[in-house]
């Protein structure tokens, strides 16, 4: 006769074993999975350190994308800038390793912020990197124009109002917002142009870079709910600066030849052909020293560890662009005819030449979208009109003479 089987009742809250409630037992106690998770949470494990791995806090920021998992994802909407995309991708993941570690109270190190200066002539896809690794990260992002910042007391923005977008990014979370991406555009237009001090751009020129520089290196700033001027009895929102992760972009128009003149004279020596060295090579090369001849104050620069410089995007870069990312700009109209019934097909020379003729233009990828908006203006006008569309190709002439784009109709879908 099979023996009977005793009931297990947990020995802390007295339970009975059930379906829905598993025992675990020990020498003279049973305890079920509910008091399990309870006593898990008294512990909080997830503080305990191992003895040569660190575990992190509960409920903290977690970083778990390797740098080569976010180097993999930038590439699904970033084409080319290999070297940029590595070290931006290392780059954040220490960035958010930092802010982990920081979380200790008794950290034996603090590792120390590094923002991020990115180099690129305009439409080569320094906003669309920081863009798309706030999105990776899942955090929230702002864009600011540095053109458009002033000191405090001068007409135009205060730097607290770039934190405010921040904020009202994360829907106003203070603790998402801090943790947050800020790019800074147009950065290079805070220096002057020349070492010669009696050009400097504007009075306030240096007084911007100097409340940029407090928000860089980490300051609780105090912000206006609603934006706008600051006046005395507005109440503020304290936002601490020190986990967020700066990028500055700019195109840096001309600094090349600082570099040519400092490579010049200490690498290549007299005499030798400078002239001949690439233009992407020379905006790798640049160096701190290189941005403070620009105009940027020392400290600044200091607060910008990396530098990354992104390639000048030739013709086979640009035909990538329109074709490979996941929101491709052709996938986008293809999209869109789509909605309507019908097939977009683009010919090979026809993207080619939107490809050359951007690339003439000089505003990097840019200049694609108004190019084909050109284009596309006649089919996107008559399409929805027309049921009887299949497909739509547009051939080269369409580019190069304005000629009309070829039309299958669904009855001659063969053709
Ligand atoms: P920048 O900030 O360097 O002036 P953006 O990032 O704003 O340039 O790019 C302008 C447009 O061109 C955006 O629509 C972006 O999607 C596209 N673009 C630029 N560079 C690339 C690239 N390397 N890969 C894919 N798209 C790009």
């Amino acid at each position: 006769m099979a023996k009977e089987k005793k009931l297990r009742v947990c020995s802390f809250c007295g339970l009975p074993e059930s379906t829905d409630r598993r025992i675990i037992e020990g020498d003279n106690a049973f305890i079920c999975d509910f008091c399990v998770d309870v006593c898990y949470q008294m512990f909080d494990l997830s503080t305990h350190y191992e003895e040569d791995s660190i575990s992190l806090p509960k409920t903290e920021f977690t970083m778990d994308l390797t740098p080569r998992v976010i180097y993999e994802k930038l590439c699904e909407y970033v084409i080319g800038q290999e070297h940029a995309k590595k070290i931006l991708s290392v780059a954040v993941y220490n960035h958010y390793k930092r802010v982990q570690n920081n979380l200790f109270e008794d950290a034996e190190v603090e590792i120390e912020k590094s923002n991020i200066l990115l180099l690129g002539m305009t439409g080569s896809g320094k906003t669309l990197l920081a863009r798309t690794l706030a999105n990776i990260l899942n955090v929230p992002f702002a864009i600011a124009d540095a053109t458009t910042l002033t000191q405090a007391g001068y007409v135009g923005e205060d730097v607290e109002n770039v934190l405010l977008r921040l904020l009202q990014a994360a829907d106003y979370d203070v603790d998402l917002a801090q943790k947050g991406i800020i790019y800074i555009d147009e950065f290079d237009k805070l220096g002057r142009k020349s070492d010669n001090p009696s050009i400097t751009r504007d009075v306030s020129g240096e007084g911007v870079q100097q409340a940029l520089l407090k928000i860089l290196e980490g300051t609780v700033a105090n912000v206006p709910p609603g934006g706008g001027r600051k006046h005395p009895h507005q109440e503020f929102i304290p936002f601490d600066t020190s986990n967020v992760l700066f990028i500055c972009g700019g195109s840096f128009e001309g600094i090349t030849e600082i570099v040519k003149s400092r490579i010049g004279k200490k690498a290549i020596g007299f005499n030798s052909n400078t002239e001949k060295v690439d233009e992407s090579e020379l905006y790798k090369q640049v160096a701190h020293e290189d941005i403070q001849k620009y105009g940027l104050i020392p400290e600044l620069v200091g607060r910008l560890p990396i530098i990354a410089s992104l390639d000048i995007l030739d013709v086979d870069a640009l035909i990538r662009i329109m074709k490979e990312p996941k929101n491709a700009i052709i996938k986008q109209y293809q999209r869109m005819l789509k909605m309507d019934g019908v097939k977009l097909e683009f010919e090979e020379e026809a993207i080619a030449e939107i490809a050359r003729r951007a690339h003439k233009q000089k505003t990097g990828a840019r200049g694609l979208r108004s190019i084909l908006e050109n284009i596309m203006l006649d089919v996107m006008y008559h399409v929805p009109d027309e049921k009887d569309t299949y497909k739509c190709i547009i051939t080269k002439e369409v580019v190069t003479t304005k000629a009309d784009a070829k039309i299958i109709k669904k009855k001659s879908k063969t053709a």
